[in-house]
């Protein structure tokens, strides 16, 4: 392992003032011998129990591995994150949650597992050590997150993940978006990995999400495949329906046509006639939204965007 490579490790933290002191010691404990060159970076979003203070004492303590982050309200885990890549200075990003249900003891494998050559790889947490209700819709939001943007990893919202540093640094983080980081880099053309995790019960405090992570997650899950995939050629994804739906309705009204023609009336066919109307109309109202998007893309496309899409430059 390269010992001289510098480690940062992002710590979101919503009121886990319990948790913290342990964390540190935990990952102190690994890393001893192993990496000197190490920041933990503990991001308080937001927190009203006492997270800020243990935060701080940490700093005093161990000022050379300590960097804390005060957000000024719980802006949420995605945003902790964003904060945290942007003043991580480590060439290889660690991120893991601060409920102590990530395992420090892991923290070498995902570094193993990057230098095989990954950009990402993401923690499977093996034995969940979850609510049941949450264990199983995971698994459904899994095989749809997979199935969907291709990316074969089966945890995707794990939040113990390892990163090279330029992975992350103009990533576009807000809302509850850190669910689908491995779909957005994964768009981008990054190598993704997966490496199974040792998942521990949360001992102090409480689950910062309840139910509306479902619904939240859902729309999440259109936005990023709108944003990732069609975003940049909007013309495709509703040119596309439209056209399909424009000539299904052309080759009913042509089966109508064909009736009058040979009939001499179309037997009673009025709904058809209705349906194949409406189905040309929709379609071409779909294809017209689609060139309007195209326009909108053309004008907001920022010109420092193709930095996100470049490996490596030589001159
Ligand atoms: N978290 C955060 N801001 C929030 C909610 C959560 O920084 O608004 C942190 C939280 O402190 C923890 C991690 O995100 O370190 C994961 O949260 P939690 O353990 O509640 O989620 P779960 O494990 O139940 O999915
Ligand atoms: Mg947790």
């Amino acid at each position: 392992m390269e010992k001289d490579k510098k480690i940062s490790i992002i710590v979101p933290a919503y009121n886990e003032a319990e948790s913290l002191k342990t964390l540190f010691e935990e990952i102190k404990e690994v890393l001893k011998g192993v990496i000197d060159d190490y920041e933990v970076i503990i991001i308080n979003d937001g927190s009203n129990d006492g997270t800020q203070a243990v935060i701080e004492e940490l700093f005093e303590k161990f000022p050379d591995h300590i960097i804390g982050i005060e957000q000024r309200r719980n802006f949420g885990k995605a945003d902790g994150l964003k904060a945290g890549f942007e003043e991580a200075r480590g060439e290889i990003i660690i991120t893991m949650d601060a409920d102590l249900q990530d395992d420090p003891k892991e923290i070498l494998n995902f570094i193993k597992k990057l230098e095989e050559g990954y950009d990402l790889v993401s923690g499977w947490k093996q034995n969940r050590r979850d609510s049941f209700i949450k264990n199983k819709t995971s698994r459904i939001y899994n095989f749809f997150t997979c199935y969907f943007s291709g990316i074969k990893l089966h945890d995707f919202n794990c939040g113990f993940k390892a990163y090279r540093a330029e992975a992350v640094k103009n990533l576009d983080l807000y809302g509850q978006m850190h669910r689908y980081i491995p779909v957005m880099l994964g768009s981008q053309g990054y190598h993704i990995g997966e490496i199974p995790v040792n998942h521990r019960k949360r001992q102090y405090g409480k689950t910062k999400y309840g139910p509306s992570r479902f619904i939240i997650g859902f729309l999440d899950l259109l936005t990023v495949m709108v944003l990732t995939k069609y975003f940049k050629r909007p013309a495709h994804f509703f040119g596309g329906i439209g056209s399909l739906s424009s000539l299904a309705g052309f080759l009913i009204l042509l089966y109508i046509a064909s009736l009058r023609l040979t009939l001499g009336n179309i037997g009673g066919r009025l709904p058809l006639l209705v349906f194949g109307i409406l189905l040309v109309m929709v379609g071409v109202q779909l294809v017209s939204l689609g060139i309007i998007g195209e326009m909108l893309v053309k004008n907001t496309n920022s010109s420092k965007e193709y930095l996100t899409k470049i490996k490596k430059i030589v001159k």
